[in-house]
């Protein structure tokens, strides 16, 4: 037996969801280590030492970019001593540059700012084109790492395609029930996802990504839901539900809390679930909403 069979590729992912994807294509010749968890923001993840094991062992990581992990994974790669995956090393795998990005900024945006988004919107994966965009390029570089499996990659990323391909005709189905509804939503998480499913956003609780919301801007967004008629309002697991909760009592909206990472729900154990679970509550928020 080939010995670089009996050992996978070891693989360290920033996220969960990119954990998911990695495990679609590498499937058992490679071996997953996540650092965040998905019920966490991933703008502010909390360091921890067992973060620098993971990235000692890993031959590759996988970041979402854009700035997404910048407040706390730049440190752990210059200290974790592995020249496989320092920015610029072939291990280094940044999923954005495989991905369509929107919101990117026609000016200059610093975090200085408090704008956790300077780069353009990094919570692409909520797209299944995207996720598959990122499958393939995850399928390139482990191709790269091992040659020899390249037939086992390819045929793994084929049949994570077809099956996308069949899921994404019954999302579709159930997005019908909510497509071109206006919501508001906490964090400027689902560009990608609304603009896939046609979910029209219109007002965030948040007045910029990052920044905690005001009372001359939460007053501002109410009198808009009411003028709108806007019904429902998104919040990611990881916010206080206590300026949603005031929004919705005055303007009769709803609270969803809807997870935007695999990992986010104990169910949401890979890509599929993420969208089944979320896809699945919108519906019934909706005909709740008639
Ligand atoms: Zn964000």
């Amino acid at each position: 037996m080939d010995i670089r069979r009996a050992v996978g590729v070891k693989v360290g992912v920033t996220a969960e969801k990119l954990a998911a994807l990695a495990q679609e294509v590498g499937g058992d010749r490679i071996e997953v280590e996540s650092i965040a968890r998905g019920y966490q923001d991933p703008h502010y993840v909390e360091a921890k030492p067992s973060f620098l094991l993971k990235l000692r062992r890993a031959d590759l990581l996988i970041v979402v970019g854009l700035q997404l992990e910048i407040g706390w994974l730049p440190p752990l790669i210059s200290q974790c001593g592995n020249p496989k995956i320092q920015v610029g090393a072939p291990g280094y795998f940044d999923a954005s540059q495989f991905a369509e990005i929107l919101e990117i900024p026609t000016t200059a945006v610093t975090r200085a700012q408090g704008d956790v988004h300077p780069l353009g919107n990094p919570h692409y994966w909520l797209d299944p084109e995207n996720g598959l965009r990122i499958a393939k390029g995850i399928e390139e570089k482990l191709t790269s790492m091992r040659p020899d499996d390249a037939s086992y990659f390819a045929q793994r990323y084929a049949s994570f395609s077809q099956r996308l391909k069949d899921a994404e005709k019954h999302w579709e189905e159930e997005a019908k029930s909510f497509r071109g509804k206006k919501v508001v939503t906490y964090h400027r998480s689902w560009p990608n996802f609304a603009k896939h499913f046609g979910l029209d956003v219109v007002g965030y609780v948040e007045p910029r990504p990052g920044i905690p919301p005001s009372p001359a801007h939460t007053v501002e967004l109410i009198q808009m839901m009411k003028r709108e008629n806007v019904k429902v309002i998104l919040v990611e697991p990881y916010f206080d539900l206590k300026t949603p909760n005031a929004i919705a009592r005055e303007t009769g909206a709803k609270v969803l809390v809807l997870t935007p990472s695999v990992g986010g729900e104990k169910e949401i154990t890979d890509y599929f679930k993420l969208f089944d679970y979320d896809i699945s509550l919108l519906g019934k928020a909706f005909t709740l909403a008639k």
